[in-house]
């Protein structure tokens, strides 16, 4: 039987959390000991552990069916192939700085300057669509340290909280782009293969929105149900359980994260008390 071929990254900033999403969709694989490529045991996938870089090739050529990496990946491979969902994990932002001290007033800054990066094809057609003529100087690492040896006027990078930049004596100038991990796939599956990724994508869309979501309960008074649930945007009518104490109810509903967040006061002046919200492991749509 054919297996699904899934290459992640082998150490550094993905790895983990690809790993911990393969094993929230269920599969069991042996992790560690420095093993390149191991396969689950209740799922017919195998896993290859890689450098990020070389992700996009192997996608391409069919030799990984699909792969993990960052979306700054993908877009500088210039690769064929497929981004067929996006993760929600390891966001960052491929950003310009310049030495904190540059008097800098706008992109324009970058016409006829040397600015240093790893990832030119982006950085080109970034200059490009703002009509900066600039020079890029390919490094392939600790690409801060350039303007501070003269090698270039700015850097082009992968930022995140900052402090990278800052602790090198630059300031981040313009966002290029904002990355998150995304799950790539080959453009040449066949049937067999592509059945097993549908099974696996709708795991990992079940993992997604269990993330996305909580279980909120709470109780109130029967005469503020309804008010309740109108503040609540409840994905399905929510569940109503009398209470021992009389005249009040347990409601029970599913609610995003973010919204929670939102109306959560709201629901504590129309009378809503006791309120519990807890994670959600899978959910199945
Ligand atoms: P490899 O050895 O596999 O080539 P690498 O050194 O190129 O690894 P990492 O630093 O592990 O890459 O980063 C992998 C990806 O994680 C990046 O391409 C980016 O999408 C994302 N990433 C990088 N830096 C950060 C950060 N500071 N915060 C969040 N995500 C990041
Ligand atoms: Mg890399």
């Amino acid at each position: 039987m054919s297996k699904l071929k899934i290459a992640i990254q082998k150490s550094g900033r993905l790895n983990e959390k690809s790993v911990a999403l393969l094993e929230e969709c269920g599969l069991k694989f042996p992790n560690g000991g420095g093993k390149l490529i191991t396969e689950s045991s209740n799922f017919p996938v195998e896993i290859l552990f890689l450098r990020d870089d070389d992700i996009p090739q192997y996608v391409e050529q069919n030799v990984a069916h699909i792969g993990i990496i960052g979306e700054n990946v993908f877009l500088e491979s210039q690769k064929q192939i497929n981004i067929v969902e996006k993760l929600n994990f390891s966001g960052c932002r491929l950003s310009l700085a310049v030495p904190k001290e540059t008097d800098y007033e706008g992109i324009s800054f970058f016409n006829d300057k040397k600015v240093a990066t790893s990832y030119p094809n982006i950085l080109q057609n970034y200059f490009n669509e703002n009509q900066i003529k600039a020079t890029i100087e390919v490094i392939s690492g600790s690409v801060e340290i350039a303007p501070g040896i003269g090698l270039a006027d700015g850097i082009c990078d992968i930022v995140s909280s900052g402090s990278t930049l800052l602790s090198n004596g630059l300031k981040e100038v313009e966002i290029v782009l904002k990355s998150q991990a995304v799950l790539v796939s080959s453009q040449n599956l066949d049937e067999e293969i592509q059945s097993i990724l549908n099974k696996l994508l709708f795991r990992i869309r079940s993992v997604q929105k269990a993330k996305e979501n909580k279980y909120i309960l709470l109780n109130t008074q029967n005469n503020q149900l309804e008010k309740i649930i109108q503040i609540l945007p409840g994905m399905n009518s929510p569940t109503i359980l009398p209470l021992a104490k009389e005249g009040w109810s347990s409601l029970h509903s599913v609610i995003s994260e973010e919204k929670f967040w939102e109306i959560i006061d709201e629901l504590k002046e129309a009378g809503a008390e006791g309120i519990l919200v807890v994670p959600i492991e899978k959910m199945i749509l």
